[in-house]
């Protein structure tokens, strides 16, 4: 929902001010889907207002419940056509949507179910900020009174190529006037589209950062990840050295343990190597999640395998820890947003 615009039209029809405070209840607090349950307005005004404005920008399709996790995901039609994924989890106290900022993506990571897709196109700032209001209406109907607290950019498609929306998007959640989610929960992961730090760290600088990383050797990580053919590990870290000056705060290295491919000791050794390269080492923190069966060719490690891993890198003096991989069941999890029906 564009909610500048309703403003406008409230301004243009001359409607007193206290209006807006009703529909902002309406929809932000009270989480209503239709127009015609915001029992504040007058009749002609809620169907003035379903005439002219749709609160959600896209159509639900198919909506589906993990039996593993409090992991919810939703299967969205966006009036072009496209269809898109978006994930909420309550991985512990507070809920946390995962949003997509892409419909496709065009970088074709190998371990990626949205990889395979390609790229349809970009969302727009709204289309991306009405998944968190998607999800804040579901929880005034599942879970009254319960709010989303944290949302991370890791659902469909590279954030850091949509840039301009993604950061219009961060304002209008944030807004106190919209859902009001603080900046620094907030999170923007990004396969190291490097040349977009320094706006992050001077535009977006509460917002958290993650780079998805994967692998410390740069010929296998082009083999895994495409784009660091473009922004390859030595440009990610003197654009992440920049970063961590302009902005000294931690940095998340997102690394999907893949057996047999990326998490030999040698591999680890290489990894805890680049990271103490950093001038800001201590900045940066590594969080390890054992890769989900999305596609055919990678393998699960055992548990223990990515326990032993962390371990190796706290005897290297870095930061680590161990992700849990949520709603693998209903393919929720990180890599597995396919929008299949
Ligand atoms: S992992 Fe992210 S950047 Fe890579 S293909 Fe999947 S959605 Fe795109």
């Amino acid at each position: 929902m564009d909610f500048i615009k309703i403003k406008d039209f409230v301004k243009t029809n001359n409607l007193p001010a206290y209006r807006l405070n009703q529909i902002r209840q309406g929809i932000f607090v009270d989480g209503f889907a239709a127009w015609r349950d915001i029992k504040t307005l007058p009749k002609n005004l809620q169907e003035a207002l379903n005439k002219n404005f749709k609160i959600l920008s896209f159509d639900l399709v198919k909506l589906q419940s993990s039996k593993l996790d409090k992991v919810y995901k939703a299967l969205l039609k966006l009036y072009d056509g496209p269809k898109i994924e978006t994930v909420l989890m309550k991985p512990g106290k507070f809920w946390s949507v995962c949003v997509s900022s892409q419909a496709g993506c065009p970088l074709g990571c190998a371990f990626c179910a949205t990889g395979k897709l390609g790229f349809k196109r970009n969302l727009t700032a709204e289309e991306i900020s009405d998944q968190v209001l998607f999800w804040h209406q579901f929880l005034q109907k599942e879970f009254k009174g319960e709010r989303v607290s944290n949302i991370v950019f890791m659902g469909m498609g590279e954030p850091l190529l949509n840039y301009v929306e993604v950061k219009k998007a961060v304002e209008i959640l944030s807004n106190k006037d919209y859902l009001n989610i603080g900046k620094r929960h907030i999170s923007i992961s990004t396969s190291g589209i490097a040349d977009k730090f320094e706006n992050l760290a001077k535009e977006l600088p509460q917002v958290n950062l993650a780079l998805s990383l994967h692998n410390a050797d740069n010929k296998e990580r082009s083999t895994l990840m495409p784009i660091n053919r473009k922004y390859n590990l030595d440009i990610i870290k003197q654009e992440l050295e920049n970063y961590l000056k302009l902005n000294a705060r931690e940095v998340f290295l997102e690394y999907t343990v893949i057996d047999g491919e990326n998490n030999s000791p040698a591999h680890i050794r290489k990894l805890g190597k680049w990271i103490n390269s950093f001038k800001d080492n201590y900045l940066l923190h590594v969080n390890l999640i054992a890769c989900n069966p999305a596609t055919s060719k990678a393998k699960t490690p055992p548990i223990a395998a990515v326990y032993a891993f962390a371990e190796a890198l706290e005897k290297m003096n870095i930061k680590a820890t161990v992700r849990k991989s949520l709603g693998s069941d209903i393919s929720a999890a990180c890599g597995q947003l396919a929008a299949k029906n």
